[in-house]
This record gives structure tokens, C-alpha cells and sequence, in this order.
């Protein structure tokens, strides 16, 4: 039996509690949707105040070199690099992870279509965060060139699908529901092993789970600032291509911010040789400026104390669900398996998002994702061992006591 006082007692030992300090958290609530929408970094109100303020207020257009406003993608890039395994130079923050899809799945046909024009199906999950799926059809509709998007229904099913006529998988490091992680490495082995190119999406696993982009040999990964690394809501997302493309960097997008020399004016467009060419236009600089308070704070520790914190914190969560919560039909989706486990913990229950709202209520913030699925995410920068006693005790008592079942926490908001 794990009790509280037991959490308490982790939660003393924890070398990442302090961390904690560094985020604004409204009192009474136990936040574990921070793998949805980060939590509030204190040093952000305090950037905000000078990015507007000083920045735009005082020195106005004079910011675009003062404040370094032009060069913030590539910045805000190499500072965030070393959560991924990224190298110096191989990342910018700019647009959405939607966007920025887009561009390198652009990139990754071009490449295919020179090397093996034969090749012409684009592989991907079904259980895809639904934008990854849409933006590939788009794109494939869009060229025109019978490229097809296939689907495979689970993660075993990934070996046999990649053939010698896929020309690139896209997949989640961690998926957004069932929070199953793939192995990096070895998926990128068998995706090359067929001469195919992966692109990673990272939106549940950048600053949830230690990752080497580069020395595993990926070729592409794209990812949210929003989630894990506390960016703010709608923060620009990350773009990363292993600089052995570099030579064959190429987008769709080719908007100015991409050009080589923009201040040319130049009729023609010629992209920047590096990985400004993933840029396309005048950047969020507000929303922009805020990213490195998040990522500041992960810079203070390292991804791999925090993967076991976080493990430690999940394998609670699941053991004092199944301790306190039994018989109240709950079926873990995620993987008990550490190998395979991201930084969120999923149950079904048939009346998941009646509970969730009922949990929320009682200042439990977690959220629903079709079908029947609860989620909490687990995030160590802010979240401590007693936090998961109290929030499964919540849980323990909106479902024996039926809390569920009111009419109001059945209305549907428009995010769920
Ligand atoms: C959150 C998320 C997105 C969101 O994309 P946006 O363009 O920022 O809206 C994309 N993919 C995955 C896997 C996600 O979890």
C-alpha cells in the first residue's frame, strides 16, 4: 500500500521540487494538462513586460536588430536544441507544428522524388493527432503526383508496412492519447533499411522525454513549444532537419524570412542555406519572445533527471489509481512498459468526460479525448508526488460517489 505520508517523503528527496517555485499555478489546483497547455513560467509576465514595454514601446522598429527580433527563431532554435539532441543551427522556432509539417513533408518528397521517383506512399497512424493526417492530404492532393497516405492501426504493425515503396513515415514520438512512446533509433533503422525518410512530430515528447534527433539519425522532426515547455497558448512550434539534407533543404513556403538575402529585394528567390529556409513570413514576435522563459527553466536541470522523475511520478499515478479506483471500470491505455511510455498517463472509462468535468470541478485539471479517454499529464518541472495522491483521491471519490452524473458535466464545451 503507497500511503501519503510515502509521497511525502518522495517529494522531500525530489532534487527537481524547488523548480516548482518558477511557475505561477493558481492555489487549490493540481494541473495535469500541462502536456496540452504549459503551465505559466513567472518570468514571463516580467518578458512580456519588457518585450512590449521597452522592446516595441521605446525602441520600436529599431528592436528588429536591437532586440535581436530578427534572429529569435534561430535563437530560440539553438537554445532549445539540447532537449532534443539536436546540434547548433539545426532548429528554428517559427510557425505552427501544423505548418510546419507541411514544409517538411514537402521537403521529404522533393528528396524522394529525385532519389526514387517510384516511391509514393507516405506512411503514417491512424491514431495520428488528427492534424498530422489532414495537413499529408493536403500536401498530397495539393502536388498531385499520386502520393497516398496509408495507415497503420498500432505500432506493431509498423515493420511490415514500410516497404520498398514508401517514400516517408511521419509519426509521433509520443502519442497525444495513448501516450505509447516509440524508440527512436530503432525506428529510424527500419525506416531507412527500406531507404524511406522519418519525420518525428515531438508535440508529447520535446521536454517530456530525453531524445538524440541527430545521433539516432532521424531526418526531420517538428513539435509544439506550448506543451511541455510552457511557451504559452499558441506559442510557435520547432522545426529540426538533420544538416546531411542540408544540400537539399527545400519548402514550399518559400516566403522572405526564408530567403538568403531579404533585404535584397530581389525579384528571385533564393533560400537561405541553412535552416532559416524552413521560415516563411513576419514571425509572432510577442508569442515568440515568451519561449525561452519555458525553455530557461529546463535548461536548469537535464531531460534525463526529469525522465525519471516523471516515470516515477506516472508508475505512481497508475499504481495509486489501481489501488484506490478498483472496480470502477477504468482500463489503462498506456503502456506499463517504461521503453514504451511517454509522460501522460490515459484510462477509459465509459463516462470519461462526465468525469473529467467533475474533476475539474473540484480543481483537477485533466482533459478528454475520444473515445472514453482521460488524460493527465505529468509534468516534473511542477507537479509532485503528494499532487498525484490528492488528484487520484479526487478521482476516487467523483467515481464512487457517482460525481459524474449531473446534466452539466455532459454539456460539451468547444474544447474538450
Ligand atoms: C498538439 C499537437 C499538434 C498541434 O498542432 P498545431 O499546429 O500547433 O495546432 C500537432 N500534432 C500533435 C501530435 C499534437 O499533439
Amino acid at each position: 500500500m503507497i500511503t501519503l505520508e510515502q509521497c511525502q517523503a518522495w517529494d522531500q528527496a525530489d532534487e527537481l521540487a524547488g523548480l516548482r517555485q518558477q511557475f505561477d499555478l493558481p492555489e487549490g489546483t493540481i494541473y495535469l494538462d500541462g502536456n496540452s497547455l504549459g503551465a505559466l513560467p513567472r518570468n514571463a509576465l516580467v518578458r512580456a513586460q519588457d518585450v512590449i514595454s521597452r522592446e516595441w514601446g521605446v525602441d520600436l522598429i529599431n528592436s528588429w536588430n536591437k532586440a535581436g527580433w530578427w534572429d529569435l527563431p534561430t535563437r530560440l532554435g539553438d537554445q532549445l536544441a539540447p532537449l532534443v539532441g539536436a546540434g547548433e543551427g539545426e532548429v528554428v522556432v517559427t510557425d505552427t507544428t501544423s505548418l510546419n509539417l507541411f514544409k517538411v513533408v514537402a521537403n521529404a518528397v522533393r528528396i524522394q522524388q529525385r532519389r526514387h521517383p517510384e516511391k509514393k506512399i507516405i506512411l503514417a497512424e491512424r491514431d495520428s493527432f488528427p492534424t498530422d493526417l489532414y495537413m499529408i492530404q493536403g500536401f498530397s492532393e495539393f502536388l498531385d503526383q499520386g502520393y497516398v497516405l496509408q495507415l497503420i492501426d498500432q505500432p506493431e504493425d509498423l515493420e511490415k508496412a514500410v516497404t520498398g515503396d514508401t517514400a516517408a513515415v511521419v509519426l509521433s514520438h509520443v502519442n497525444y492519447r495513448s501516450g505509447y512512446l516509440y524508440d527512436m533509433q530503432s525506428v529510424n533503422e527500419l525506416v531507412h533499411a527500406q531507404d524511406a525518410l522519418i519525420i518525428w512530430d515531438l508535440c508529447h515528447s520535446i521536454g517530456a522525454v530525453p531524445m538524440s534527433l541527430k545521433e539516432s539519425g532521424a531526418d526531420f522532426a517538428i513539435g509544439c513549444t506550448y506543451k511541455y515547455l510552457n511557451g504559452g497558448p499558441g506559442s510557435p512550434a520547432m522545426l529540426w532537419a538533420h544538416p546531411r539534407h542540408r544540400a537539399d533543404f527545400w519548402q514550399p513556403l518559400s516566403g522572405w524570412w526564408g530567403h538568403a538575402r531579404p533585404f535584397d529585394m530581389s525579384t528571385e528567390y533564393t533560400a537561405d542555406a541553412g535552416i532559416r529556409s524552413f521560415l516563411c513570413g513576419t514571425q509572432p514576435i510577442l508569442s515568440m519572445s515568451l519561449v525561452a522563459c519555458g525553455v530557461d527553466i529546463f535548461l536548469q536541470t537535464d531531460m534525463q533527471k526529469i525522465r525519471r522523475k516523471s516515470l516515477a511520478l506516472t508508475d505512481l499515478f497508475i499504481q495509486l489509481v489501481e489501488q484506490e479506483c478498483s472496480g470502477q471500470d477504468l482500463e489503462l491505455v498506456t503502456p506499463r512498459d517504461h521503453k514504451y511510455r511517454g509522460s501522460h498517463v490515459s484510462f477509459r472509462h465509459p463516462q470519461g468526460y462526465a468525469a473529467i468535468q467533475a474533476l475539474i470541478a473540484r480543481g483537477v485539471i485533466g482533459d478528454y479525448r475520444e473515445p472514453e479517454v482521460m488524460r493527465f499529464g505529468v509534468t516534473p518541472l511542477y507537479l509532485g508526488y503528494r499532487d498525484i495522491w490528492h488528484a487520484v483521491q479526487h478521482l476516487k471519490a467523483v467515481l464512487h460517489g457517482r460525481e459524474w452524473d449531473q446534466e452539466k458535466f455532459r454539456v460539451r464545451g468547444q474544447v474538450t
